[in-house]
This record gives structure tokens, sequence and C-alpha cells, in this order.
């Protein structure tokens, strides 16, 4: 009791000390100026080959501010939202005019609805955390990169709902099992998310591996698919097929220049505001969502034309 006594003296003074203000600095801003990377606060410096254009130690309303100015998170945010406007307004269309004009059902207007809700979720985690990671508060700024990394597990989502159920639209037993592997797998990842050590510089390799592993797995339903399509040679996976490999492809791109830090790793400070890596990934990942919207569109009227084996109409079967 006596030795907790002058700890929690000690405490107190130190508030007063800060003027009862527990973020540092204390002194609020009132304007947006930018920093270059040794100005920066430690939890910011993720990146050295940007070497110019930062926001640091704002309040939020000039972190909101912040956006309708040139800084090297600029094209960050308005990339992802105008990817948020194009995903509502897609969203819009495909539910006025595109299902209908299918002859959609009700689990159609669902799986649509499921998958461009998971994509405007994703491009609105990444505009708040993009927005705000020039707050003052550490903390904040670590809530938000946890939204951000959520979010692209809700982009995965919904880049699989759609996808596995029109592969398997006519075998209702293997689209049940892989909905609910899939939907179980980003569950534990949104677990392994609530750990306190996910967003540690330490766990960098363990998040990129459970990124890899989430976003890889799908090919095992994919082979499935060829191979209960009979095989490369068949008319359905011949059409289909290349769609998968093309999102394979830009998934793989995007991934290479998030890793990578190309090319501002080969010119450090030329592309602290235009053409970073970061700037790439965000683009190549809007265009993959797109180019999947746009398969499942296909496929969607595919499946609708063509009825499934032993059916009169194209509904599901076991
Ligand atoms: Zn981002």
């Amino acid at each position: 009791m006596l030795l907790k006594m002058p700890q929690k003296l000690l405490k107190t003074a130190h508030y007063i000390e800060l003027g009862s203000y527990q973020h540092w600095p204390v002194l609020i801003p009132h304007r947006i100026r930018l920093y270059t990377y040794e100005q920066i606060p430690l939890f910011l410096k993720e990146n050295p080959y940007i070497t110019d254009g930062y926001r640091a130690h704002l309040p939020s309303k000039l972190c909101l501010k912040s956006i309708f100015m040139l800084s090297n998170e600029t094209v960050n945010i308005w990339s992802h939202l105008l990817g948020f406007l194009l995903f509502f307004s897609l969203g819009v269309n495909d539910l006025s005019s595109v299902l209908p004009a299918s002859g959609a059902n009700r689990e159609d207007y669902v799986i649509y609805a499921i998958g461009l809700f998971c994509f405007q979720v994703c491009m609105l985690c990444s505009v708040g955390y993009h927005m705000f990671s020039c707050h003052r508060s550490e903390k904040t700024c670590r809530r938000w990169l946890a939204l951000d990394y959520a979010g692209i597990s809700v982009g995965i989502l919904g880049c699989y709902v759609p996808g596995i159920f029109y592969a398997f639209y006519c075998n209702a037993f293997w689209r049940q099992a892989y909905l609910l592997t899939v939907l179980s797998l980003i569950l534990a990842v949104f677990s392994a998310q609530v750990h306190p050590r996910y967003l540690s510089n330490d766990w960098k390799l363990v998040r990129m591996t459970i990124f890899c592993c989430v976003a890889g797995v799908g090919v095992i339903p994919a082979c499935h698919w060829v191979w209960l399509n009979g095989g490369f040679t068949s008319d359905v996976v011949q059409l289909f097929l290349p769609r998968v490999i093309v999102m394979y492809l830009i998934a793989g791109s995007a991934f290479l220049f998030y890793v990578t830090k190309i090319p501002e790793r080969y010119f450090p400070g030329h592309v602290n505001f235009l053409g970073a890596s970061h700037q790439l990934w965000h683009i190549l990942v809007v265009g993959m969502f797109y180019w999947w919207h746009q398969t499942a569109v296909y496929i969607m009227r595919f499946r609708h034309s063509q009825p499934c084996p032993g059916q009169s109409s194209g509904s599901s079967s076991s």
C-alpha cells in the first residue's frame, strides 16, 4: 500500500505536466503541413523509399480535411473512394437492370448483394485507414490499420462467394461445403486479427502468409471445378478458366507491388506523390474486383441460358 501511493501520485503528476492530455504532442496543429520520413513518428515509418509528403500529428477534423490537399496518401484515398462509388453504382445498376434482364432469381440477388457489399466495405475500410493514418493518436491509427486488414478479408470473401456459387451451381453439396469453408477461414483470420501482436512488425511475415493462404486456397475449388466439368478440354472450362487465370494474374501482380515496394525501391523520393507501389496495389485491387464482378455477370447469364444437366431450367441441383 505504501509502495503504491507514490506511484499513483507520480502518475497524476505526469498528467498535470502534460496538461492532463494523454496524447503526445500536446499542441494541436491548426493547419496541415507535410513532413519528411525522418520527421514522422516511429509508428508511421513503414516505407523509407517514400521520403516526403507525410501528414502527421493531426486531429480527426484535419485528417478529414487533408483529403483535399496533395500528400503521399492522396492517390491512396481517392483511388478507393472512387472504387467505392464504382461498386455502389454497379450494385444499383445490377439490382435495377442487369439482374431483372437476365431472369435472375432470389438467390442471384442475394449473391450479388453480398459480393458488391463486401467490395464496398473493403474500399471504405481502406479509405478510412489512409485518411486517419495521420492521426495524432497511435492507438487510433492502429485501429484503422486493423480495420483496413479486416476490409481486405471482406473483399476476398466478396470474390469467393459469387465465384463458388456459380462454379458449383449444379452441385449443391460442394457449393455449400466450399462456401462454409471459406466463411470459416475468413472468421479465423478475423480472430487472428484480434491478437494484440497481429499488427506488430514482428508479425509482418505471419500476416503476409495468412493473406496468401486465404487468397491462394481458391486454387483448390478451381481445380476441383475443372475436374468435375470433365477437364481442360470441356467447353465450360475453356470458356471460364481464362477468366479465373486473369483474376489470379491481377491479384498476383497487385501483391507483388505491395510486398516488393517497386518502383519506389529503385527511385526513392521520385514517386512520393504519384506512382508508388501502394497506389498501384490500390488500382489493381479495384481492377481485380471489377474484373471478377464482370465474370460473375458473364457466368450468371451462362447458367440461366444453359440449364444444369438433368434439369429443364437453370436452377441448382445436388
Ligand atoms: Zn491501402
